[in-house]
């Protein structure tokens, strides 16, 4: 079996024009446009990347991004202070606080002041909450963007067996709810799970968020199921590149690694995938693509469910309660 390979490309392009036309939309009926407000700490080198990656694309669908980059040794009650003015501003309609933080912050602190209508990564014990009580949730995007990926790709998941490897708060747990939410029969495994490969060998649906290039070996998977890697490694051994890519692309990666040193492995062994799979994600151009299609589309609906009832904008004194305090 050849697994078809599921274009995160294809699929997060589709939901970004959605997203556009809807914010075109609210635009010319209702004269605003959302507003995204993303805050750094410190000089993380992949934090500088993924909120440079989330500013520029919140600018090309026309959402409104707001950038606060404040420094590695803020205080605890100075980053609080910031997350308060936000969930209290009437134009701002989402907030995210790039993960992790310095040392000095109490990152459950932080994530609980947000304003869960405003809590577009769905990190706030009351999105988490509602998502497990199958209510409306902003959900956490990378999750989010895997049901996108098997609805859109016509997988059936009602009734199959999903196994999640991984059971991480942004990852794992949530993946899980959703996965339930959607029907599925659902197993969480994690790092103490006995017979792992037994286990995972029996899903239909298979999602690995782990953490650890290529763990996911042949054993795992079984044949013609649908294997979902949500693992981005940096991998710079060739020996270990060899590993994972058959001759179709080994030599891409290598030139990949001799270029900027390292290549990025997903949490699946690609090669095994491809030989046992129906369908597979790619790593890259797979789920990591849907994780920023997905938070563009949370700060939209963050938008019409805090301003708009039925349609119409609500009026002032009908506006929810901006303090976020939970
Ligand atoms: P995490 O918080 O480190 O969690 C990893 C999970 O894997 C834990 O639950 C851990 O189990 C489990 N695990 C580790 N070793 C294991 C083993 N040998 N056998 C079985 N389970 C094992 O990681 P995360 O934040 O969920 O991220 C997982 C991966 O997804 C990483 O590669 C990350 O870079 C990637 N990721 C990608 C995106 C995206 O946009 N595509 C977004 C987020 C994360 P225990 O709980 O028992 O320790």
């Amino acid at each position: 079996m050849t697994a078809k390979i599921l274009s995160g490309a294809e699929i997060a392009g589709a939901i970004k024009r959605e997203v556009a036309e809807a914010i075109k939309e609210l635009h010319e009926k209702y004269n605003f446009r959302p507003c995204l407000a993303v805050v750094r700490v410190g000089e993380d080198k992949a934090s500088a990347v993924y909120v440079g990656n989330k500013v520029k694309t919140s600018e090309e669908l026309g959402i409104i991004s707001e950038h606060k980059h404040l420094s590695a040794d803020v205080s605890q009650a100075e980053l609080l202070r910031i997350v308060e003015e936000l969930n209290n501003r009437e134009d701002v309609d989402g907030i995210l606080v790039q993960l992790p933080l310095p040392e000095q912050i109490d990152e459950t602190a932080v994530l609980e002041l947000i304003n869960p209508e405003k809590d577009v990564d769905g990190f706030n014990p009351i999105n988490v909450g509602r998502l497990s009580q199958g209510q409306f949730a902003l959900a956490p995007c990378t999750p989010a963007g895997v049901i996108e990926i098997l609805k859109r790709s016509n997988i059936e998941i009602a009734g199959k067996h999903a196994v999640i490897i991984g059971r991480s708060n942004i990852v794992g747990k949530p993946m899980a709810m959703l996965l339930l939410q959607e029907n599925a029969t659902v197993t969480i495994c994690h790092s103490r799970t006995k017979n792992l490969a037994e286990i995972a060998g029996q899903a239909d649906i298979l999602v690995a968020a782990i953490g650890r290039a290529g763990f996911v070996r042949a054993e795992h998977i079984k044949q013609g199921a649908t294997v979902i890697d949500v693992g981005i490694n940096n991998v710079s051994d060739a020996a270990q590149a060899r590993e994972f890519f058959d001759e179709t692309e080994i030599e891409k990666r290598l030139k990949t690694i001799e270029k900027r040193g390292f290549t990025l492995v997903g949490d699946v062994n690609p090669k095994d995938a491809r030989a046992s799979a129906a369908y597979f994600t790619p790593v890259p151009g797979g789920v990591g693509l849907l994780t920023i299609a997905m938070l563009m589309k949370n700060t939209v609906e963050a938008a019409k469910k805090r301003r708009l009832r039925n349609g119409e904008p609500k009026t002032e004194n009908e506006n929810l309660n901006l303090s976020g305090r939970v």
